[in-house]
């Protein structure tokens, strides 16, 4: 995990380079980001800032995050079902490991993902600019429930 204070300092300088408006919601929205606790969605992201800005409207935040993607400073983690996960501490693609019980998502190390890239590229000639792995199971705590 990246030191979410450093996410959160790239963050904004992308935001100032880009000459974005950098709101006290917006700035609340970006920490939350930064941290990406469990992956979260928008509906719990809202649910976090509404805690110190009552105000803070679903639009407000659909609209943050739109700008963080297309600055490629948030990563998407998308499901067919329209449930998308955020991931703004490690923006950049990576594998992901997902619950299909309670939906938890972690992020594994999984060290030879480089060499399998390199190796995809060198058998196939493909130029390899992005992937996404995900691995669906069931998390040691809801095996434990049983
Ligand atoms: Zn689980
Ligand atoms: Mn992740």
């Amino acid at each position: 995990m990246a030191d979410p204070e450093t996410r959160l300092d790239q963050m904004v300088k992308k935001l100032k380079e880009n000459e974005c408006r950098i709101t006290p919601q917006r700035l609340a929205i970006l920490k939350i980001l930064a941290f990406s606790e469990g992956h979260p969605s928008i509906e719990n992201i809202y649910e976090q800032v509404k805690v110190d800005f009552p105000t803070t409207s679903l639009a407000t935040v659909y609209k943050t995050l739109t700008l963080m993607k297309e600055l490629k400073e948030v990563l998407e983690i998308g499901f067919a079902d329209g449930s998308n996960r955020y991931d703004g501490n490690k923006p950049y693609p990576h594998p992901h490991l997902i619950c299909i019980n309670c939906r938890k998502i972690v992020d594994p190390d999984l060290t030879t993902l480089a060499d399998m890239t390199q190796q995809l590229a060198q058998d196939t000639g493909f130029r390899i600019l992005n992937h996404r792995l995900d691995f669906f199971g069931i998390c040691p705590d809801c095996q434990n429930k049983k």
